[in-house]
Formats: C-alpha cells, structure tokens, sequence
C-alpha cells in the first residue's frame, strides 16, 4: 500500500514536471532558418548559430541534416561541406575541414544534445532528401527519427522535408512524431489525410493560395512559412494568423512581435 502511494505520487510529480517542460517552450512564432547567423556572422547551422537562436527566445531554430557515405547524420545546409559532397564522403573524411569560426562539422547527436541543454527553443529538424535516391530519403528519415529516440530529444523536435516519402517514413517510425511538409504541392487536406502535422511553405506558395492557411487551421494543421525575412511579409503572415514564420531576420520579427 505504502509503495503504491509512493508510486503514486512519484508518477504525478513526473507527469508534472514533463508537462512543465512542454509548456516552457517560447510562443512567438519565430523560427530561426538555419539557426541565427546572418546578424553576428556565426556559420549557418553551427552550434553557435543555434545557440544564437536560443539567447533570442525564438520558439524555433531550423537545421538541416544529410547522412554521410558511411551512415552518419550531420548538420549542413548545402550537399557539400567545404567542396567535400557529404553523401559520397565518409565522416572522417568531412572532419578535415572546419567551419569558419573553428567548429567541427556537428553529427546530429551532438547537435541535439547542444539544443537539449535549454527548454525555450524547439528544434526544427529538416530531413533533405538525398541527391542519390528516394529510398536513400526514407533511410535518413528512419535513422533520424531513432536518432532523435536515442537522444530522448522527441519533446524539442518537430520535423521538416521536401522529401513526401521522406516525410511519409519519419510518420510511420514515429506516429507521434510532428511533421511538415515543405515542398508546396499537397493541398491541407492531402497532408492531414497523410498524417502531417503542419505544412510549411514558401511564402510565395502562399500567397498564390491564401484560403490554405484558413483551410489548414480548419484541419486543426500548422502553417509555417518560409524564408520570410521581409518586414511586409511578416505582418502579411502574422495578420493572417500563421503559427509559425521562418526567417533569416528573427531579431527583426521578434521586434515586430514583440512592439
Ligand atoms: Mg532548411
């Protein structure tokens, strides 16, 4: 009896606390696009660059991952590192070179375990499909989803890609998992039938098709847009009711947001 009350109380104190946790996580809409470098100069998708985004208090910082010749996730933007083509170079090979302010290419593990030393800022994890194949796409998006299992990271991330299979395999590892799709092709009602959370398009995309935004809040989906770094643009996306807005710019839409 005595156990179970111990029990008892120990599982609410943790209900409690993991739930804490969740709500801790900023709500402004801010998503810094590849973490926030263009300001104070750190490279894009470095450490640095995420750690920027997190002294902002952006709800999000965006980065991008690639899987190395030999199976390893890593954080890089363009399908090069330093000329090196990442998918048909091996990770140590890809550690000759550095980023500009002397950070080592990060693996997704390491980037993860950065971001989950703060509860403010959540992790926007784009997949990118591979240059080599679409089966290739869904090997990433499986090992990302364990990666991010075996990180105990799943509270601070949600998923983006251009990859629909891609996207498809992160939601059959993980049915819990938040994606969105970023490719601009899917109507709102194809992705929640697809089981995506949200989808997040470029800006463009969406003001060719303006009634998607009311169309997706209707499917109780998220809308995310990219990469807004007009001042216009903002408030076009903010008046329209967007939750989520992706930026080079965050110290400018926090300024917006927050005046
Ligand atoms: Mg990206």
């Amino acid at each position: 009896m005595k156990f179970k009350i111990i029990l008892f109380l120990f599982l609410s104190f943790f209900q409690l606390s993991m739930s804490i946790a969740q709500k801790s996580f900023h709500k402004n809409k801010v998503i810094a696009h590849r973490g926030a470098w263009k300001a104070n100069g750190n490279p894009q998708n470095s450490i640095a660059s995420l750690k920027e985004a997190v002294a902002l208090g952006c709800e999000g910082s965006e980065f991008d991952v690639w899987m190395t010749a030999d199976g390893i996730l890593v954080v890089n933007h363009d399908a090069d590192f330093m000329g090196m083509p990442i998918e048909t170079t091996n990770y140590e090979q890809l550690l000759t070179k550095k980023h500009e302010n002397g950070e080592k290419l990060a693996t997704v593990e390491e980037y993860l375990a950065a971001g989950k030393k703060q509860k403010g800022t959540k992790l926007i994890f784009e997949i990118k499909p591979s240059k080599i194949s679409v089966e290739r796409s869904k090997e990433v998006a499986e090992k990302s989803v364990l990666a991010v299992k075996k990180m105990k990271a799943q509270k601070w991330v949600d998923y983006i890609t251009f990859s629909y299979e891609g996207g498809l395999k992160v939601i059959a590892t993980d049915p819990k998992a938040n994606v969105a799709y970023l490719s601009g092709d899917k109507s709102p009602s194809e992705l929640k039938e697809a089981g995506f959370f949200g989808f997040d398009y470029n800006i463009a995309v969406l003001k060719k098709n303006p009634q998607w935004i009311q169309e997706a809040k209707d499917l109780g989906l998220t809308v995310n847009a990219w990469t807004v770094n007009k001042e216009e643009d903002m408030r076009w996306l903010l008046e329209m009711g967007t939750d989520f807005i992706t930026t080079d710019e965050p110290e400018l839409l926090l300024s917006i947001i927050n005046n």
